[in-house]
């Protein structure tokens, strides 16, 4: 028999959601629906700088708003940092993870950009550090912790994208699991989240396919099972531009205002493959037709008039 589906929304409560989240949430949640399963819901509110409480109620009101609903009560990462301090231990102890000293300038300045997403490859510099070097650096400055990478191809199949590869030294390099200000890292949190969880499903925008290799070498070395991934397109402006929280027009705030519930899902539907026209629908409805092999692959530009 198949394992039950468990999905997930993880939501950065960092700004008021807009059209982009939306879209990927309700991939999520008609994934998990179509095929009977559960969905969670996680604030990913790790950063205490960029998110805060009340952005959290706020999105959880927008999602309802839609008609997506979630099972059980919300996991709030703020309050499961003994949980990743353990997982960065059982790593620490197979001396997997090194003190880095850098600073951002020298981050900058020992690395070249990523082949997909533009983010700076370490050259690994400070796993070269001799004992003597690392006391006298920690005397300057708190580190943050690396884990060390294998030189090999981690691949996989994305349900919408197909299949991806990468190679974890030369496209990332080391990565951070734990900040110089002791937060921990997203992608340490959201492989042990996922997997305490029981997440055996993560849709999620495509920005952060490169960072699945990452999350899969972190399930391999912690014991966790593999869920399946689906990176949705994102969604552009038509200078080509992803929409973001600075897009004020397309926050669920304006949208709320100018929309119906079932006319925006509507309009999201059109967008992904799954309607022809912008006709009112309910999630509910769409979850009875729901296929990946309607979703596109690609980028999406929204012209302003349709959500105008
Ligand atoms: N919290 C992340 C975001 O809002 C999503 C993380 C995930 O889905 O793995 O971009």
């Amino acid at each position: 028999m198949d394992t039950p589906v468990v999905g997930r929304f993880a939501p950065s409560p960092s700004g008021r959601m807009h059209l982009g989240n939306l879209f990927s949430a309700l991939l999520a949640w008609l994934s998990a629906r179509s095929a009977g399963g559960r969905m969670l819901l996680r604030i990913e509110d790790l950063d205490p700088d960029r998110c805060r409480r009340e952005f959290a109620l706020q999105l959880m009101d927008d999602l309802r708003w839609l008609g997506l609903d979630w099972d059980g009560t919300p996991v709030w990462q703020s309050e499961r940092t003994a949980l990743y301090a353990d997982a960065f231990s059982r790593l620490e102890g197979r001396g997997l993870l090194y003190p880095c000293f850098c600073t951002r300038a020298q981050r900058l300045a020992a690395s070249a950009p990523h082949r997909d997403n533009g983010e700076p490859v370490y050259d690994g510099r400070c796993s070269r550090l001799s004992p003597a070097e690392q006391e006298v650096l920690s005397a300057l400055r708190r580190p943050a912790w690396r884990l060390r990478v294998p030189d090999r191809e981690i691949a996989f199949t994305d349900l919408c994208r197909g299949p991806y590869q990468e190679n974890l030294l030369r496209d990332c390099g080391d990565f951070i699991l734990r900040r110089s200000d002791g937060v921990y890292a997203y992608q340490l949190a959201v492989v042990v989240d996922d997997a305490l969880s029981g997440v055996t499903e993560v849709v999620r925008g495509s920005d952060l396919l490169s960072s699945t290799p990452r999350q899969r070498y972190l399930q391999e070395l912690l014991g966790f099972p593999a869920p399946r991934y689906a990176h949705v397109p994102l969604l552009l402006s038509p200078g080509g531009r992803r929409l973001s929280k600075r897009d004020g027009d397309l926050d669920m705030g304006a949208l709320r205002a100018r929309f119906s519930p079932e006319e925006l899902t509507g309009r999201l539907a059109r967008l992904a493959g799954l309607q022809e026209t912008n006709a009112p629908v309910s999630p509910r409805a769409l979850a009875g037709r729901f296929s990946w092999e309607m979703v596109p692959r690609a980028d999406i530009v929204v012209q302003p008039e349709t959500f105008g």
